[in-house]
């Protein structure tokens, strides 16, 4: 594919430097932008592209920054969510490492767009490289005139200062991240207010991810058009995809937001080993799971909306047949269980629940009618919570029984799990207690 909007130099020497970002015409875009363009050039020329947000809900872009209000007295906010905890997500860390200038030119554009003179990165507390690298790139970025005051000759000023989170799952969602950064518990908070009218210390704030900020010079260089013409009708560009599992050649991948579940996996070399697909899991690991009848959906937003899945944060993974779906939904839900952030009792209750459903079933303790309550543990927690963290847990629960449920009902019939008998474990140990083959 020739029309990479993000990772097209990442493979050169030192691609993360700012020599050589500008050698690729770096930050002309933001130039052009604080110099020749006004704000609401910039808001119309972004909702032209078709944007949409890369780290989950995809949300139009250039219609997020519109909500900002106009209010030039009022101090406003700029954060990019690099908090990227999604289980099977790893995209934004290479743009961090390999090209962070383009999210940071992304960021001065943003800012002159709603009028933002301080932004912050909050990056995922575990990620130490990754932090060191931005705070070298933002002190090139510095050095060389593109974050401080009277940026390009204008009035406009913009510095961003990066916040590293103590690694809660949870505060990868915006409002969470927001309580997190003001030093508060990482916990999201009830909307309305949205962010655009109380967000950061109590200011109008506007969040968007590191892959979405990485787009914005393209579409400013080369026009909203060329960047909508990559994309589907309603979402424009390219899709960073981070593909793991049981594939041959895992890593992240730009690709067209049109390619489907069986050609991402034919680019990446097919199923490792040669074995069966059994799923996919499209979008991070909250995503609902596809079977491997399924992975002709094309791979956007809403194409995978309308398979029952989402897109979510771009993260693949890829499920062989060798893999219990009970067992490994057990390992989800237990993430999920620990990260619940417990303000809601239908989450914080429902999450433990599934866990321990799930677990009964694959330790060949289950009965018909778990099946039943784990759709109606489901129910009473999707969209009854404070945040979207309770839907993402029955997205896994619920996709899996769907699509799994004979596997379900061969553990509750056989008493335990089928593929322990006789078969390696999924570390490769045996498993203590059953005959090995
Ligand atoms: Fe916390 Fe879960 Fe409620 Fe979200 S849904 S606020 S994570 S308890």
């Amino acid at each position: 594919m020739n029309d990479l909007v993000i990772t097209k130099h990442i493979h050169e020497k030192d691609s993360f430097k700012i020599e050589n970002y500008l050698k690729h015409d770096g930050y002309k875009a933001s130039a052009r932008a604080c110099t020749t363009m006004t704000p609401d050039q910039v808001i119309d020329e972004v909702k032209k592209s078709n944007l949409r947000g890369r780290g989950g809900a995809g949300f139009p872009t250039g219609m997020k920054w519109s909500f900002m209000p106009k209010d030039a007295k009022k101090t406003k906010y700029l954060v990019c969510n690099a908090d990227e905890g999604e289980p099977g997500t790893f995209k934004d860390r290479l743009i961090i490492t390999k090209n962070p200038h383009a999210m940071i030119e992304g960021m001065i554009i943003a800012s002159y767009a709603i009028g933002a003179h301080v932004g912050y990165i909050y990056i995922r507390g575990e990620f130490f490289r990754e932090a060191r690298m931005l705070e070298f790139a933002i002190a090139e970025a510095r050095a060389k005139g593109h974050l401080g005051n009277n940026l390009y000759g204008g009035q406009h000023a913009f510095d961003i200062y990066v916040y590293r989170g103590a690694g809660a799952y949870i505060c990868g969602e915006e409002t969470a991240l927001l309580n997190s950064l003001e030093g508060k518990r990482g916990e999201p908070r009830l909307k309305p207010p949205f962010p655009a009218q109380v967000g950061a210390f109590g200011m109008p704030s506007c969040v968007n991810n590191v892959e979405t900020f990485a787009a914005v010079p393209y579409i400013i260089n080369e026009g909203a058009a060329k960047f909508a013409s990559l994309g589907t009708e309603k979402s424009g560009g390219t899709r960073l995809y981070g593909v793991s599992g049981h594939i041959e050649r895992p890593g992240v991948y730009e690709l067209p937001l049109t390619i489907s579940g069986r050609e991402l996996i034919d680019h990446c070399g097919g199923v490792r080993g040669g074995k069966k697909l059994k799923a996919i899991i499209p979008g991070g690991a909250s995503a609902p799971m596809l079977s491997a009848a399924d992975i002709d959906v094309k791979l956007d937003f809403d194409s995978l909306m309308k398979a029952g899945s989402m897109a979510g944060s771009g993260g693949v993974i890829v499920i062989d047949e060798s893999v219990c779906i009970v067992e490994m939904t057990c390992i989800l839900l237990k993430f999920y269980e620990h990260e619940s952030c417990g303000q809601c009792s239908q989450c914080r209750e429902g999450s433990h629940w599934l866990s321990r459903l799930f677990q009964r079933i694959e330790n060949g303790g289950g009965t018909a009618a778990d099946l039943d309550t784990i759709a109606t543990v489901c129910g009473h927690m999707a969209g009854q919570t404070i945040c979207a963290f309770a839907d993402a847990v029955t997205g896994p629960a619920l996709s899996a029984v769907r699509k799994f449920r004979s596997e379900f009902e061969q553990h509750i019939h056989n008493k335990g799990c089928p593929f322990k008998k006789g078969h390696e474990h999924r570390h490769g140990e045996k498993v203590p207690g059953v005959a090995h083959v």
